[in-house]
């Protein structure tokens, strides 16, 4: 019942009027008692201090019949001195000796008997009785007077009725003003509500509205006081959580994006083994769905790498990492617990190795091949330099030469290998620089289909030339793009047998020029399309051999396109024989020197 502020303030207000009331009553009611008092004997020591009084008391009148009577007669007249009204204060004429009444004020009251109190029995012996006793519920006075022959005590007797009925009227007074005051307090704390408890209530909405997330209300500072003071940081406090949290949500959306976007593959998993998060490269890469709460949990995913118990017993920075192949593709991935101090969990990165596995594959092949390229001319030199040597010149002249001629054959070949891997080494570490000029592109074909003309008429072959009129200049390197040309023709040449049909085309389709030279020879198998622009490889490795080929021609020609930013293709057409397709930008190629 008393939960809110406003019962609260009511409460203290009740309270606070209650206790101030009952203590400025007590206080008020104790004062009028002690004035009383006080008043009582200041008026009893006056009256019987004075000495004519006291006199006329005390003196007997001639011829009076009773000393007690004359007594009562003078303290008549001394009424009003005394404050006898009979009605609260009584004066009792008393025997001296045995204190029984002999005279009294009121005539009405029967009897006149009085009790015997303190300051009667004093008087009794002869002293004057005029000790306040705040324990009884009256006040007198006995003064023993001795009046001619006989001794008497005068005795004044007030039984605080006026007192008491003041303190009545004054206590109903206190419960006046107490029910007024009460009044007021509750309206003076409907008052206090309004002004202190309104704004602490729009303070609590106000605090309740940020903790549901929505910051766009500010309160309104109504006052410079001290709830104005907290109002005021409150909407500072709350101006700053949203800049906080926007920060916050700014900073998640980044991580978010880079997490959604990242090649690697990402999956968290909790404490227990469940997925918390994935993002789809890792779906991608597992070739698998992993959603959140779903069937897929560590044990089915990666527990072929490590327990889950292991990795979580990992101290950072510490990981554990396995391989697996998934779809023909290599991925390697690194297994780490986090935030091990709380409840943390396991990440696991996936990467896709492939790439760097195959360029690791190639580099390991290309090495392989140079060291077999370069061996099998050494052996045969060396196997007929021997025989020569060990002959000791007893061969016939004529095998002489034969031998010898092999010898200078396969060292021109093994000239040549080293001549293009260096030609390769070159364009690799890009130190090959293009001679660009402008040139006259149909100029360039002509050229090579002059110099092979005599080649390719020794094999039988029939060469066409087939040219797109007006074809333009271009941008390149001259004797490089001669040399392409020269390698896709003598290719055809060498690969078709002899009597064959070799025709060779240029035109132009917007930016570009283009040559096709076609041939009706052995063709490719289809599974060896895709792989003849690699370094030494080779359909037919005698074949290739016997014509003086490196298997390194090609790939030295799609080096030279790739830097012109041209193509060099193969034609996807039916057999018999191959379609060789290059393309040149007109303008050369636009990032200038490669
Ligand atoms: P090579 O020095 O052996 O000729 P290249 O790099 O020029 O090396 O060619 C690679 C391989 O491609 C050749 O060994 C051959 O098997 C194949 N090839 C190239 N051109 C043709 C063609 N016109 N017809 C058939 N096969 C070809």
């Amino acid at each position: 019942m008393f939960r809110s502020l406003h019962m609260k303030l009511v409460l203290i207000m009740v309270l606070l009027i209650v206790s101030l009331m009952t203590v400025v009553g007590a206080f008020l009611i104790n004062s009028v008692v002690n004035y009383y008092t006080q008043d009582f004997y200041t008026q009893m020591a006056l009256a019987f201090g004075d000495e004519d009084f006291i006199g006329d008391l005390k003196t007997p009148v001639e011829g009076e019949e009773s000393g007690a009577q004359s007594i009562a007669h003078i303290l008549e007249s001394y009424n009003g001195t005394l404050g006898v009204d009979n009605r609260s204060r009584r004066y009792y004429v008393l025997d001296g000796g045995d204190a029984s009444c002999l005279a009294y004020s009121d005539e009405e009251q029967a009897g006149g008997q009085v009790t015997l109190t303190r300051n009667l029995s004093l008087a009794l012996n002869g002293e004057t009785g005029d000790e306040s006793d705040p324990a009884v519920d009256y006040m007198d006075v006995a003064v023993p007077i001795a009046r001619g022959d006989g001794s008497y005590i005068v005795y004044v007797l007030d039984n605080r009725s006026t007192v008491k009925s003041l303190n009545s009227e004054l206590f109903k007074l206190i419960m006046e003003a107490l029910v007024f005051g009460l009044i007021i307090s509750v309206l003076l704390s409907f008052l206090l509500s309004k002004t202190m408890i309104t704004p602490i209530e729009r303070l609590t909405e106000g605090a309740e509205r940020v903790a549901d997330g929505d910051f766009s209300h500010k309160i309104e500072v109504a006052s410079r006081d001290e709830i104005g003071v907290l109002t005021g940081t409150f909407n500072e406090m709350a101006r700053q959580l949203k800049e906080t949290l926007e920060e916050v949500e700014n900073e998640r959306n980044k991580l978010g994006t880079l997490f959604l976007h990242m090649t690697d593959g990402v999956v968290a998993f909790s404490r227990d083994g469940a997925v918390i998060q994935s993002n789809p490269a890792a779906e991608d890469l597992l070739g698998r769905a992993i959603p959140i709460g779903g069937t897929e949990n560590y044990d089915t995913l990666f527990s072929d790498i490590a327990p889950l118990q292991g990795v979580l017993a990992v101290e950072q920075p510490g990981y554990l990492d396995g391989t697996r192949d998934v779809d023909g593709r290599s991925l390697e991935l690194l297994l780490t617990p986090f935030d091990q101090e709380r409840l943390g969990g396991v990440l696991v990165v996936i990467h896709d190795v492939t790439e760097q596995r195959k360029t690791e594959e190639m580099r390991r092949e290309f090495v392989a091949n140079v060291s077999h390229e370069l061996r099998t001319p050494l052996t045969n030199i060396r196997s007929y330099a021997e025989t020569l040597v060990d002959s000791a010149g007893n061969l016939p002249a004529e095998t002489e030469q034969n031998f010898l001629g092999v010898i200078l054959n396969e060292s021109d070949r093994m000239t040549h290998i080293v001549q293009d891997l260096l030609t390769l080494s070159r364009f690799d570490s890009g130190r090959t620089e293009l001679k660009l000029a402008p040139f006259p592109f149909e100029g360039a074909v002509r050229d090579v289909y002059r110099a092979i003309l005599m080649d390719a008429q020794r094999h039988g072959h029939t060469v066409r030339l087939d040219l797109e009129r007006g074809l333009p200049e271009v941008v390149g390197d001259r004797e490089r793009i001669l040399q392409v040309m020269m390698n896709v023709v003598s290719n055809a040449i060498k690969y078709t047998p002899d009597g064959g049909l070799i025709q060779i085309s240029a035109g132009r389709i917007g930016p570009k020029v283009w040559m096709e030279v076609t041939d009706n020879g052995i063709g490719i198998p289809a599974e060896d399309r895709g792989r003849i622009f690699e370094r030494f490889y080779r359909v037919d490795k005698a074949r290739s051999r016997e014509s003086g080929g490196t298997g390194l021609g090609l790939s030295i020609a799609k080096e030279i396109m790739d830097r012109h930013e041209g193509t060099l293709e193969l034609v996807d057409r039916p057999g018999p024989g191959l379609t060789v397709r290059l393309t040149l930008l007109v303008e050369g190629p636009s990032h200038g020197h490669p």
